[in-house]
């Protein structure tokens, strides 16, 4: 059974929203917005592809809360707190099957986060699902790139490399029990956006992003911002115990390119005072996040070093991902 455009907007994609801040949603040219006063507008937008972001025959629900997913960590890694999304899809039938199951993933990980879809558009052609969203922060509180000080700490969240391990595992690139594989594809296909830690930071960490290429090169981004350096320790990045056990193995090559140059990780990297450590563990404690410090910030004349076990500096940096490279 397929259904027109409208209905399908109606059914899958409209839903009364809970935020008082929606004066208008689905339904008419536009939607309409009532930001908290004294706050800052923060907008991004985010695109998947398939065939570039995601195979034919994906998971639709998982796809549904990836495609917010990487919105809202970019939410996160400016210090915001989402609240409104609008939705482009373009799709190659109505295949209500794979709509409701898009929907579920979509609005279960908006729901958690309290975020409305108020908007979209719908049309048909090859899968291709873009994610606009919009969020606020209290004016001046954003956490931009461009405020790592040399002496501050580097900070990330969570883990780092499951993401690109798993992919690793599912392309066979490296054998992995079902049982070991689980948990890290749950982080590439379920990625969990650390907005809590994110708000959390507002005030505590100087320079921050979240790591969707590649951990060096997304830091590359935040070095080049702020116009410093920065030494990283391989040792204290923190990562899963198949990753750690394949760095002391034939596999290092492999586990090096996935905690250095990984993608789709979705975890914060941040700079901050060596005087905020209290404040920034607080802050992981509160977000319900782990927090790990693996290396601090330099003049700019000492570039990236990432520094092996035995503290020397690896030769080569594996390349962070690139659409155009
Ligand atoms: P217009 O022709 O004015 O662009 P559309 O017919 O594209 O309007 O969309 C009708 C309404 O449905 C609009 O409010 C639009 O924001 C919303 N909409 C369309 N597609 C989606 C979608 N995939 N998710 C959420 N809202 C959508
Ligand atoms: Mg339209």
């Amino acid at each position: 059974m397929s259904i027109g455009e409208f209905e399908l907007i109606d059914r899958y994609f409209r839903r009364p929203a809970a935020d008082p801040g929606v004066v208008l949603g689905v339904g008419d040219d536009a939607a309409l917005l009532a930001p908290t006063p004294g706050h800052e507008l923060v907008l991004a937008v985010d695109m998947m592809v398939e065939g570039r972001h995601f195979l034919p025959g994906a998971d639709a629900e998982g796809l549904g809360h990836k495609v917010l997913a990487v919105n809202l960590s970019d939410m996160a890694a400016m210090g915001a707190r989402p609240r409104w999304a609008l939705l482009a899809g373009a799709l190659p039938d109505s295949d209500e099957a794979w709509l409701a199951a898009f929907s579920r993933g979509l609005f279960a990980l908006a729901d958690a986060h309290g975020v409305a879809l108020v908007g979209g558009d719908t049309t048909r052609g090859p899968r291709n699902l873009c994610v606009t969203i919009a969020g606020e922060v209290p004016a001046g509180t954003a956490i931009r790139r461009s405020g790592a000080l040399p002496g501050d700490d580097v900070w990330v969240s969570g883990s780092i490399g499951d993401a690109m391990l798993a992919l690793a595992a599912l392309q066979g690139r490296t054998a992995m029990s079902p049982a070991a594989l689980a948990p890290l594809r749950a982080r590439l296909e379920r990625p969990q956006p650390r907005v809590a830690l994110g708000i959390a930071l507002r005030g505590v960490a100087g320079a921050m992003l979240d790591v969707s290429d590649g951990l060096t090169g997304d830091l590359g981004h935040i070095l080049e911002a702020s116009g410093v350096g920065a030494s990283v320790d391989l040792a204290r990045i923190p990562c899963a115990s198949e990753l750690r056990m394949r760095l002391a193995t034939g596999e290092r090559g492999l586990a090096l390119s996935c905690l250095l140059a990984g993608g789709d990780d979705y975890e914060l990297c941040f700079a901050a005072r060596a005087a905020m450590r209290e404040r920034v563990e607080a802050a992981g404690s509160a977000a319900g996040v782990p927090v790990t410090r693996i290396g601090s910030i330099a003049p700019r004349e000492a570039g990236l070093t990432v520094l092996d076990e035995q503290g020397r500096a690896l030769a080569v940096l594996p390349r962070a991902f690139d659409h155009f490279a």
